[in-house]
């Protein structure tokens, strides 16, 4: 299937081609490994920096490759051909969500400290936001900064936060005023260090990611550590989120493109009662269906991607977009693995994975129900 689509030109496909020959060379041959051991090396970040591929939207002047959203959204796309959803979700964590605040609401000097050693991949980074009493709600966080003398002091728990055990740093939403909420909740950046412990949590799929619960104790934060502006922390969480949700729906087009690219040749090959599995009308339709349905996530993800680089604010169309294509690529990941019979189940076989990965996609980044409620209100109803 074609990806030379606008707002993709052919600069993208080479890039494109070359992300896709190191992803085949470097990271798909361990990804098998990574997802038993329930861990991918940190080494990966440095390698994928050597590649540039940690700051392809980044300017030079940070060490970046002074591209924009649809250079990285070529390696958005491409990541599900590590064929490890949990090294694609800790690749993205650091890149789609920890990096980019720091790059737009960031001073001169955290740019320095933080941003420039993330891109040459030194350090990893994560983002805090979800905690055990806030999910879907993030305005009832409640992990609180206390003011002290040059800086705040750090209490509570973050949980479900990818990277939670590797990352260097952890971008963190805590309340700064004793009521929190919309006003009174603010970012901080906090280095792993004194007070700050991590515990890795076991889930169904995107095994080879540090899903983590963080609890910072007493932990000290500096005054130069705060992200943007004080008790102003819920507008860089919904700035984040667009992106972050734009980063998701592509790669779920990505998933499902290689699902369906992968299964209809399964279809040809696998012979049943005399004939390849494709010359069954149900499953042939099936497929057919299937096609249409990554064709309308693909066409839907790139009108909010093309919106969204042209400076508009698609609230509606990135929430649409990520709204359809969890789900589609949850669903269609079950129809593959269906059309893969016994087989589908197997550990051996790629679609086992890809159809436990896929059931984040509709939880994680604000969830279905939540894409729901914001188009709701979008739409005046
Ligand atoms: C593998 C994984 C990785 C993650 N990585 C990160 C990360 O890096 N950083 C981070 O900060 N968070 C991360 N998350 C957290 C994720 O964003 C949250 O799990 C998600 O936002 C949902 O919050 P919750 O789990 O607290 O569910 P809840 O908010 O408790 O929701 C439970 C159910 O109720 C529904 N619900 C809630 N409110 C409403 C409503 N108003 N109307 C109707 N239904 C509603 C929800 O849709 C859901 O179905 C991760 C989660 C997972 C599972």
């Amino acid at each position: 299937m074609s990806t030379l689509t606008p707002p993709f030109s052919d600069e993208h496909e080479q890039l494109r081609q070359s992300i896709r020959g190191f992803i085949d060379r470097e990271l798909a041959p361990h990804a098998a490994q990574w997802e038993q051991e329930e861990w991918f090396p940190d080494e990966v970040f440095p390698k994928l920096a050597k590649q540039g591929l940690l700051g392809l939207k980044y300017p030079t002047a940070y060490g970046g490759q002074g591209g924009d959203y649809l250079h990285e959204s070529v390696l958005c796309e491409e990541m599900a051909r590590i064929g490890s959803g949990g090294t694609a979700a800790g690749i993205g964590a650091h890149t789609n969500i920890a990096t980019p605040p720091i790059w737009k609401f960031g001073t001169a000097e955290q740019k320095q400290r933080y941003l420039v050693p993330s891109i040459a991949g030194e350090l990893i980074g994560a983002l805090g936001i979800t905690e055990p009493g806030a999910g879907s709600d993030v305005a009832a966080l409640s992990t609180r900064a206390e003011r002290v003398d040059g800086g705040w002091v750090l209490n509570g728990e973050k949980t479900y936060i990818t990277n939670g055990v590797r990352a260097h740093f952890i971008v963190t939403a805590v309340k700064t005023t004793a009521e929190g909420g919309h006003h009174g909740i603010s970012f901080l950046i906090v280095d792993r260090g004194d007070g700050v412990t991590s515990s890795k949590l076991q889930k169904l799929g995107w095994h080879a990611s540090d899903t983590a619960t963080i609890a910072f104790e007493d932990v000290f934060v500096p005054e130069e550590n705060l992200l943007g502006e004080l008790n102003e922390g819920f507008k860089l969480i919904m700035a984040n989120f667009q992106w972050e949700r734009l980063a998701m729906s592509l790669g779920a087009v990505g998933a499902m493109t290689l699902a369906w690219e992968r299964t209809a040749e399964f279809a040809r090959e696998r012979q049943a009662f005399g004939r390849p599995l494709s010359g069954h009308q149900t499953i042939r339709h099936k497929l057919a269906e299937m096609a249409t349905s990554v064709y309308t996530c693909r066409c839907v993800t790139y009108d909010a991607l093309r919106r969204f680089v042209a400076g508009e604010e698609p609230l509606k169309e990135v929430s649409m977009a990520k709204l359809l294509t969890q789900r589609a690529c949850y669903e269609l990941m079950d129809e593959c693995l269906q059309i893969h019979g016994g087989a589908g189940y197997m550990r051996e076989y790629w679609v086992e994975r890809a159809a436990r990965d896929a059931r984040l996609g509709p939880i994680g980044g604000g969830t279905d129900e939540i894409m729901r409620e914001i188009l709701g209100r979008v739409l005046a109803l």
